[in-house]
C-alpha cells in the first residue's frame, strides 16, 4: 500500500529549499560556502520594524487575528497598493498570508478544477508549476526567448489560450531573468486578456521595488484597469524590506475570491503570525527612503558581480534590470573537464562542480526553465561577492 497520494508523485520540494538545506549543512560541517543560490535578500529587517515586532508582542498581540490578516495590516497593504500602483481595494478585496507563497496557493486552490491549464512564462519561479500541479491543474510552460529578453510575447500568449486556460501567471520584476515588463508591454499582453474574458491574470509583483537605472515595474492593473475584476494581485513585504523569514504576503482581488481564499487558510493555517503582522504594518507604513537606497546598493552589487562574471571563462550575462538575480550563460563551459577529467555536460553538474571546487553555490538554471544558465544572487556584502568573483574565475579556469 502506498503511505502517500499520487497527487505527491506530481511534485518536487522548492529546489530553492533543497539548495539551502544542502548549503546549511555543509556550514554546519565547517565547509567554508558562499550562497549565491537563495532567495534571501542579505540585508537586516529595518530596525524599526524590529522594534514594531517587539512591543507588538510585548503589548499582548499575540493572539489569533482574523484568518485574513488583522484590519490594520489589511489597511496598510492597501495603502501600498494605492501608493503603488495607484490601486484601490476594500478590505474585503484583501487578504494576509503567510508569504505570497500562500497567497498563490490559495488563488489556485480555491479555482482551479483537474485539467484546467495556467499559463506560466518560462523561466519562471519553479514552485508556481508545482502549485499548479498540486491543484489538479495542468501548467502550461511558454518559453519566452532570449531576443524578447526573456519576456511573455503577446502573440505566443494568444496561441496558447485554450478554452481550459483558466490562469495566466505574469511575475513582474521576473525571477529568474530580472526582467522588467513596461507598462507598454504590459499593455499588449492586456490586449490579449481583454479579448478572452474566461482568463483570470496573476499579477506577482513580489520583487517590484527592487529595480535598477530608473526603471519602475509596473502592474498591469495600472493600464488596463478593465482586468480589475479577473486580476489578484499578489505581493509581500519578504524582498522590499528584507522581511524573508517573517513570512507575511498579502494578495488583492475580487472579495468573492478573496473569501474563498481566506476560507482555505482558515482551514489549513489559519491566520499569518500576529507579531509578523505587526512587522509589516511598520514596514508597510513607516518610511520608504529605504527602498530607492537598497535598490541603489543592490545595482552596485550587480555590476560588480557581473564584471566579475564576465571575466570567468566560458560564462556571459547581461545586467538585470530588477531583482537581485544575475542570470548567467554557462554554454561556454559545458564539454570541458574538472582537474579530475569530469565532464561538465549541463548547468546542474556545473552548478556541482562549482559547490564542490570552490565552495559556490548556485542555482541551475533547469529548475526555473532555462538552460544552460546559472542564477545567482547578488544581494550579499560587496566584500563577499568579490571573493564569490575570484573564486568562480579560478573554477572556470581549472575547466580544460
Ligand atoms: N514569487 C516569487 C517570484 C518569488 O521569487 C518568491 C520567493 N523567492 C515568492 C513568490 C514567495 O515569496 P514569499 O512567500 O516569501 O513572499
Amino acid at each position: 500500500m502506498r503511505m502517500t497520494s499520487t497527487r505527491m508523485d506530481l511534485i518536487r520540494p522548492s529546489p530553492a529549499s533543497q539548495l539551502r538545506r544542502r548549503v546549511r549543512e555543509l556550514h554546519d560541517r565547517g565547509v567554508d560556502v558562499i550562497d549565491l543560490s537563495s532567495g534571501d535578500i542579505g540585508l537586516p529587517t529595518p530596525d524599526h520594524v524590529i522594534d514594531a515586532a517587539v512591543a507588538a508582542a510585548r503589548q499582548g498581540d499575540t493572539r489569533y487575528t482574523n484568518v485574513d490578516g488583522a484590519p490594520e495590516t489589511k489597511d496598510a497593504v492597501r495603502a501600498q497598493l494605492e501608493r503603488q500602483n495607484g490601486l484601490v481595494y476594500d478590505r474585503s478585496e484583501v487578504i494576509v498570508s503567510s508569504g505570497s507563497t500562500q497567497a498563490i496557493a490559495g488563488a489556485l486552490m480555491a479555482t482551479l478544477e483537474d485539467g484546467d491549464e495556467v499559463i506560466v512564462p518560462v523561466p519562471c519561479w519553479a514552485p508556481y508549476i508545482d502549485q499548479v500541479r498540486l491543484n489538479g491543474g495542468r501548467p502550461v510552460e511558454l518559453s519566452c526567448r532570449q531576443n524578447n529578453s526573456l519576456k511573455l510575447r503577446p502573440d505566443e500568449l494568444a496561441a496558447a489560450i485554450t478554452p481550459r486556460t483558466r490562469w495566466l501567471i505574469l511575475n513582474n520584476p521576473v525571477n529568474p531573468t530580472g526582467a522588467v515588463y513596461t507598462l507598454e508591454e504590459l499593455a499588449v499582453i492586456a490586449r490579449v486578456l481583454l479579448a478572452h474574458p474566461s482568463v483570470w491574470l496573476l499579477c506577482d509583483n513580489l520583487y517590484e521595488n527592487i529595480v535598477f537605472d530608473g526603471v519602475t515595474a509596473p502592474c498591469l492593473l495600472e493600464v488596463e484597469p478593465r482586468l480589475k475584476e479577473r486580476t489578484l494581485v499578489v505581493s509581500g513585504v519578504a524582498k522590499s524590506y528584507a522581511m524573508m523569514g517573517w513570512r507575511i504576503g498579502y494578495a488583492a482581488g475580487p472579495s468573492a475570491l478573496i473569501a474563498e481564499m481566506a476560507k482555505i487558510q482558515s482551514v489549513t493555517t489559519s491566520c499569518a503570525s500576529s507579531v509578523s503582522q505587526a512587522a509589516a504594518v511598520a514596514a508597510l507604513t513607516g518610511p520608504q527612503d529605504l527602498l530607492a537606497e537598497r535598490a541603489s546598493a543592490l545595482a552596485r552589487q550587480r555590476n560588480m558581480l557581473a564584471e566579475d562574471i564576465r571575466e570567468c571563462a566560458g560564462l556571459a550575462c547581461t545586467p538585470p534590470a530588477g531583482t537581485f538575480y544575475l542570470l548567467a550563460s554557462c554554454a561556454g563551459v559545458l564539454g570541458k573537464c574538472d582537474p579530475q577529467g569530469i565532464p561538465v555536460t549541463d548547468d546542474t553538474s556545473f552548478a556541482h562542480y562549482l559547490l564542490q571546487s570552490c565552495g559556490v553555490a548556485v542555482m541551475p538554471g533547469s529548475v526555473c526553465g532555462i538552460t544552460p544558465r546559472i542564477r545567482m544572487n547578488f544581494a550579499l556584502p560587496p566584500a563577499t561577492l568579490r571573493n564569490a568573483g575570484q573564486r568562480l574565475r579560478a573554477a572556470c579556469a581549472a575547466l580544460k
